[in-house]
């Protein structure tokens, strides 16, 4: 069973705070997807296209800019080369580029979830995070879904603006939960150093919100959602039951994926061992040689980095981490130290413990980050 992520790396404009990568140049979309096709083309007849693929993600950029006949190349080459058979099949859309007809017509494709960038409803707040589009985008692209009948979907919502009251972000989200959405996935504002916001910070003429404020955003958020019946199962996910995203789970849980398209990374274990790699955050090179772009930096996994790795992300959900499972698949065991800094945590409320399994409480999962790096610091 696998995965497959496809990195689509053009965008209408950059948005304020976005580090991923991506160009704006419409002209190169096609020689993009020439280039795509090739390199999904090269894993024919590899291990790599032996597996079932059990989920697709169209990520970005903005997959949305492309139109049917490059999206039906792509599949139809997915489909020749892979053992395609999926449950899940994400497209990440933009609320500008959706009408009834697009998502009929990625419908059609086997497209099931879309995963829509909402942000937020505020005309300001868009405008200060230099999205493409409108409130009323965004309103229209979710009234599209429901009149559509799409099988599934997901928003993202942004908090922790500057300037953005918790009144304004109980606003954005009374209106996402109108369209009764069955995930949604919320991000704190992230400051990147390499942003347009990260440069306006650095010049002191933005004041990001300070942390009370940002986590007063976050139990707004993660109260509001729950009362709709949306539950958190990752730091950053909600979902009502039995909608949490397949795709981002099968990462959390170490199941094998290919990373198409600039910048995407891979992941594949099996009996020769475990490797991660990264296409290069470069579209003039793949546009070159698509299939050569791949394996760079390539990373042999020890178990120990796995089973770290397997703690770092379990913890973030949560189904939290089993003590055994982590014997089991990375034979990896907690020190004496981490058993008693667990104990501290558990007495803190930051974890909690049922039989062999530590997980985070809502209170830990809040500063997830800081709690793991402690932890793992400890190990042997
Ligand atoms: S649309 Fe998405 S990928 Fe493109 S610039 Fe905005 S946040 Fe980044």
């Amino acid at each position: 069973m696998s995965g497959i992520y496809i990195h689509i790396p053009f965008c209408k404009q950059a948005c304020s705070y976005c580090d991923f990568y991506f160009l704006t140049r419409g002209e190169l979309r096609q020689p993009f997807v020439d280039a795509l096709v090739s390199e999904i083309q090269s894993y024919k007849d590899s291990k790599f296209a032996k597996e079932s693929v059990q989920t697709i993600y169209l990520g970005g950029g903005t997959p949305s800019l492309l139109n049917e006949k490059q999206l039906e190349s792509i599949f139809e080459s997915l489909h020749e080369v892979f053992l395609v058979d999926p449950v899940e099949v994400t497209m990440e859309l933009n609320p500008d580029d959706v009408t009834p007809e697009y998502l009929s017509m990625i419908r059609d494709l086997g497209v099931n979830r879309a995963s829509m960038g909402v942000q937020s409803f505020d005309k300001k707040i868009l405008e200060f995070m230099h999205r493409a589009h409108n409130p009323g985008e965004a309103i229209h692209a979710l009234e599209a879904l429901q009149k559509t009948g799409f099988p599934s979907f997901t928003a993202d919502l942004i908090y922790g603006n500057p300037g953005q009251s918790a009144a304004k972000l109980k606003r954005d989200i009374d209106q996402l939960l109108s369209f009764d959405p069955p995930h949604i996935s919320a991000y704190s504002l992230t400051i990147e150093p390499k942003t347009r916001l990260g440069k306006q910070v650095e010049l002191g003429r933005i004041n990001p919100p300070d942390d009370d404020r940002v986590s007063e955003h976050f139990d707004l958020v993660r109260s509001e959602l729950q009362k709709a019946g949306l539950e958190q199962y990752e730091v950053s996910n909600f979902a009502k039951p039995g909608k949490e995203a397949v795709h981002n789970s099968n990462y959390w849980n170490h199941e094998n994926y290919i990373g198409l398209g600039p910048s995407a990374h891979s992941f594949w274990r099996d009996k020769e061992g475990a490797k991660r790699w990264l296409n290069q955050a470069n579209l003039k090179n793949y546009l070159n040689n698509p299939s050569g772009s791949y394996r760079e930096e390539e990373e042999n996994l020890s178990p120990k980095t796995l089973g770290e790795e397997r703690i770092m992300l379990g913890l973030r959900t949560k189904w939290g981490v089993s003590e055994k499972n982590l014997e089991e698949m990375y034979d990896y065991r907690f020190s004496d130290k981490q058993r008693k800094w667990i104990e501290k945590q558990i007495k803190k409320s930051f974890f909690e413990r049922e039989n062999d399994v530590f997980r985070m409480t809502a209170e830990g999962l809040k500063i997830s980050d800081h709690l793991v790096v402690d932890l793992l610091a400890l190990g042997e």
